[in-house]
């Protein structure tokens, strides 16, 4: 989640729904969630995020400002088929807008986000996005392989999250190593790079210190609830 003049989401995996709620951030005025791509691990919490938000409208006498769903290619053929596989899915009480984005940047609010299409797998999109305000920038990887686009999605950025799915000494297929993550951080110039989305593997090795042998900068592992203020 990323707090600016908005409150942003950023992909929907497991256990995102309790952490906001343990986060004490309000979901119900969450505006926009921003998805990378349409693997299980990013996606499949919105499912139990949306049907709250429907009892919370429908049934609860809340009310929530509309909700704007971002993604790459493919968004609209899937959130159309979930919106349609539950019935309770069907006429929210709120507005819900579905949003496909490749490299064309928009703006929300004060916020001015970039999203850049990333090499993770041959047969799905997957994109990574910078959000930039008052001068502060963070980039987000998404799911990816090493490549030069995620390199400048992460040009000068304060804040990298990359996706460090393996260690440097057992790397494997889709994803950033430790080390490379350290590479694509020392090649943009970030600031803080955070180390996320570990496989158990990664778990298994120093990641941080991997990261640290190719990126001179502050290294912090990621893990649920951290918090960073820019
Ligand atoms: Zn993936
Ligand atoms: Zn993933």
């Amino acid at each position: 989640m990323v707090r600016t003049d908005q409150t942003i989401v950023l992909d929907f995996g497991p256990r995102t729904l309790m952490n906001l709620i343990k986060s004490g951030v309000d979901r119900h005025q969450i505006t926009h969630i921003l998805f990378s791509h349409f693997h299980a691990d990013h996606f499949s919490d919105f499912i139990t995020f949306f049907f709250d938000a429907v009892i919370y409208t429908k049934y609860e006498g809340g009310h929530r400002p509309d909700l704007t769903l971002i993604g790459p290619k493919g968004t609209l053929r899937l959130l159309r088929a979930i919106m349609k596989t539950f019935p309770s899915f069907a006429s929210p009480p709120f507005g819900v807008t579905l949003k496909e984005v490749s490299t064309k940047a928009f703006t929300i609010g004060e916020t001015r986000i970039f999203p850049t299409p990333v090499d993770h797998v041959h047969d799905l999109s997957c994109v990574g996005y910078r959000i930039e305000h008052r001068g502060k920038a963070i980039a987000y990887s998404g799911d990816s392989q090493y490549c030069k686009d995620l390199v400048g999605l992460c040009a000068n950025a304060d804040l990298a999250v990359l996706d460090c799915s393996f260690p440097a000494n057992r790397p494997g297929p889709a994803h950033l190593h430790a080390g490379q993550c350290g590479q694509v951080a020392q090649e943009a110039g970030a600031g803080l790079l955070v180390l996320s989305h570990f496989y158990p593997i990664a778990d298994r090795y120093d990641v941080k210190a991997q990261a640290a042998e190719k990126y001179g900068g502050r290294i912090r592992k990621g893990k649920d609830l951290l918090t960073i203020t820019l």
